[in-house]
């Protein structure tokens, strides 16, 4: 039996890669501290499996995460606990210290105790292209440097620096990981394709932040998933891989072509359209990775175009209106992150 530890997996993409993890007959055992991003329905079509256990942990609560090592020992570790929302950066960036810096920490020092008697373990930190900060021109590699906008970014370029400090320093087995924008079934709607769908469906107005210029590389969340899953087994410890898609589109062309989809599936109101909003403060222009490193070394590539995930995207919240009901409201409709 190989058993795994994924934090964060009541949110988005943990979620999915519990799903892929559980399919290929792993043992997976879920710790989320239970936050508004958390959602038990994106773990009920699996909860009563007998390969998954469910854990409310923080990951900044370094006893308790060791008790969990010591008593289930896992094989693997994937971390992805972390507040995740820019918006919510900038509004409070408090939480964001706690969860992705110091949760980080605490959980690398239970790992590094544990480490010490059971050597066959080891840690995936799952981490973003927004350390890179705007790239204007070209794709970052994983040997740029880290050139964080904002107080998410900041966050999480403090994490993967703190566990490739631990990985020179203590020699404890880890890699770290820079995926692009995600999207796919399960992601909060203070999200942008999920909040666009969401007021389709509720015939409400599409805001864009600026003029909808800005520009991110799109990966269906299973192509990341996948890609996590070949780095556990195959990947090189100590080093760092970038995942993308290769495919840059900006949020004006994201939501037109959600807007096309939606009017082949549904009858779209009158109210639906495009509405320009202000900007997020100190919002990147463009993200962009060279994943070539993933590919030549360990014959990764992502199987979904942009077209046919968003279609898949948008069919799942369709049948699945109910995933909006455990949500708060407020944490939907809010418009955060202006500063003033
Ligand atoms: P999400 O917000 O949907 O889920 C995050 C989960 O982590 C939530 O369930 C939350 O309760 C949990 N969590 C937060 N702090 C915690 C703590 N201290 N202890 C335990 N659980 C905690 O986020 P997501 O989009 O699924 O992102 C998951 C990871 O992937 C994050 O580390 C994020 O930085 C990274 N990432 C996300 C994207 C993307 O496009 N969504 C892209 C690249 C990397």
């Amino acid at each position: 039996m190989h058993r795994v530890l994924v934090t964060g997996g009541l949110g988005f993409i943990g979620s999915n890669l519990i799903k892929l993890l559980i399919k290929q007959k792993y043992n997976v055992i879920n710790i989320d501290k239970i936050s508004y991003s958390s959602n038990f329905y994106n773990t009920k079509e699996f909860k009563k499996n007998k390969k998954y256990k469910f854990i409310k942990c923080d990951i900044q609560n370094k006893k308790k995460i060791l008790q969990i090592l010591n008593k289930y020992k896992p094989l693997g570790i994937f971390n992805l606990a972390a507040e995740t929302h820019v918006d919510r950066s900038i509004d409070g960036p408090q939480n964001f210290i706690y969860s992705n810096i110091l949760g980080v920490f605490n959980l690398l020092e239970s790992f590094k105790k544990y480490y010490k008697k059971n050597k066959n373990i080891k840690l995936i930190h799952i981490s973003t292209d927004e350390v890179f900060g705007d790239v204007l021109k070209g794709r970052s590699k994983e040997t740029n440097s880290y050139n964080p906008s904002s107080p998410y970014a900041a966050s999480k370029a403090s994490s993967d620096h703190l566990v490739s400090s631990y990985i020179r320093t203590y020699k404890i087995p880890a890699i770290i990981t820079n995926c692009s924008n995600n999207y796919g079934p399960k992601q909060h709607p203070e999200k942008l394709i999920p909040k666009l769908i969401y007021n389709i469906l509720n015939n409400r107005k599409l805001p864009i932040y600026g003029k909808g210029k800005n520009s991110r590389e799109w990966i269906y969340v299973s192509d990341h998933c996948e890609a996590l899953l070949k780095i556990y087994k195959k990947g090189k410890i100590g080093q760092f891989y970038n995942i993308g898609s290769n495919q840059n589109l900006n949020n004006l062309e994201v939501t037109k072509k959600l807007l096309n989809i939606a009017k082949s599936k549904i009858k779209l109101s009158k109210n639906v359209k495009i509405k320009f909003v202000t900007d997020r403060p100190g919002h990147d222009l463009r993200y962009a990775l060279d994943s070539t490193k993933l590919i030549k070394t360990l014959n990764w590539k992502p199987k979904t175009s942009f077209k046919k995930g968003l279609e898949l995207t948008f069919m799942w919240y369709l049948k699945n209106i109910k995933y909006f009901n455990s949500l708060s409201k407020k944490d939907i409709d809010r418009r955060i992150g202006k500063i003033s």
